[in-house]
């Protein structure tokens, strides 16, 4: 029998650095507040409460940040009310950018050196940014780059938002070519596991979707939250009255394999996991997406397709097959198309409504599984954030 690791799939805290140090939180933010945390942070500096609501508008409705930009707010405390309430939490790196400017990864440093990356994903009708909820990740899933390097520490609620933030100030300023200048979508499926972070990914959640000057104002049901399965994070969230999608990375019908690609599954089994699935979704009334990465020879066998049919048979729940992305080193590959094409027939031929996902930004490393900055190498690294973008990009 293979090794398998050993996890803490429990830890709520913020996580311990790899040598073993407390991880520590950056700064507080407006988004780390609801408005009357902002109204009481702005008055203990000594300004009037009405003032928090100014500066949340520039964030979240206008999507400014520069101080200077404020001008409905006196001069002179201009400086020290951005100071309290807005500090950069993401520092840019490097910004990739690919298929003809659309799909855009940038790497950020934090403020205590941690590295995480989100990629921006234009589309002709809509835009969707996807965001990392932790430092690395500790559910060690083989195949994903992100796994490999473990967990440095969860992301606060603003370090989440902020990455949605200053996306959709990008998209707003026209960086999208042929893109609706609106950010629409999130998918929590960066780096991190969503519900090993579960205060500070909902709060997240809430204050994307609470209305400006609160929050983003984006819709709850163009969230998606995409775990590996911790089954008390789904039955949680099942009660928090959200109506978010959920995607479950299933990966493996079967507990044998499973053990292996998802290890979380030697705590909370396929059928464990499939129920409370199927819950969220009866409560919420939403289709639960079951993500399945198809890798050659490993999880693609026709018995696998027909076994998955049965479990998702008359559920309300469709398949979104990715194209494994092989991680540097790895011994796996993608299933050849015609193995993936029979895989789908098969699940379709049992009335499961399947996808196949487009593997937007890969050759940026910035496809599903592939986000690895803590590693380092990945992304070439520059100092003065600076777009650091493909050569051939601009010439297609
Ligand atoms: N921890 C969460 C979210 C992050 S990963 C989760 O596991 O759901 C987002 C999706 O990408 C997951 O379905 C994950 O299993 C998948 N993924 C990871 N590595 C991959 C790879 N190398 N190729 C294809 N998909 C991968």
């Amino acid at each position: 029998m293979t090794q398998l690791p050993v996890l803490n799939f429990s830890s709520e805290a913020t996580g311990t650095t790899r040598d073993g140090r407390r991880a520590s939180l950056p700064p507080r933010h407006l988004a780390d507040l609801d408005l009357a945390g902002r109204r009481a942070a702005v008055a203990e500096l000594g300004e009037q409460a009405f003032r928090a609501g100014q500066v949340s508008a520039h964030y979240f409705g206008r999507l400014i940040r520069d101080p200077a930009e404020m001008t409905d707010l006196p001069a002179r405390s201009r400086a020290a009310i951005t100071d309290a309430l807005l500090p950069q939490l993401l520092h840019p790196v490097s910004e990739l950018a690919t298929d003809n400017g659309t799909t855009r990864k940038t790497l950020w440093r934090l403020h205590d050196g941690a590295l995480v990356e989100s990629v921006l994903m234009g589309y002709p009708d809509r835009v969707t940014v996807c965001v990392s909820s932790q430092a690395g990740c500790g559910m060690a899933c083989p195949f994903c780059a992100t796994g490999q390097a473990g967990l440095t520490r969860n992301l606060s609620t603003a370090e989440i938002v902020d990455q949605v933030v200053w996306f959709a100030g990008q998209a707003a300023r026209g960086a999208l070519p042929g893109c609706p200048d609106r950010l629409s979508r999130v998918v929590f499926m960066g780096m991190g596991e969503p519900l090993a972070n579960y205060n500070r990914v909902i709060a997240a959640v809430r204050r994307l979707t609470e209305p400006a000057p609160e929050g983003l104002g984006l819709s709850q049901r163009h969230i998606t939250v995409s775990t590996v399965g911790l089954v008390p994070g789904i039955r949680r969230l099942t009660e928090e009255g959200l109506s978010v999608t959920l995607a479950l990375s299933l990966h493996a019908p079967d507990d044998d394999l499973r053990d292996t690609l998802v290890p979380v599954n030697q705590r909370w089994k396929v059928a464990e996991v499939l129920d409370a699935a199927f819950e969220y979704a009866a409560r919420t009334g939403r289709r639960v997406s079951i993500e399945y990465a198809m890798i050659r020879d490993v999880n693609d066998h026709p018995w696998r397709a027909d076994l998955l049919g049965r479990l998702l048979s008359g559920r309300l729940a469709h398949v979104n097959l990715i194209p494994l992305n092989p991680t540097p080193g790895s011994k796996w590959d993608a299933s050849p198309k015609p193995v993936e094409r029979e895989f789908v027939r098969r699940l379709r031929a049992a009335g499961v409504a399947t996808t196949v996902r487009d593997t937007r930004g890969r050759e940026i490393d910035g496809a599903c599984g592939q986000l690895a900055a803590s590693s380092g190498g990945t992304v070439g690294e520059r100092e003065d954030g600076l777009l650091a973008r493909r050569a051939n990009e601009e010439t297609q």
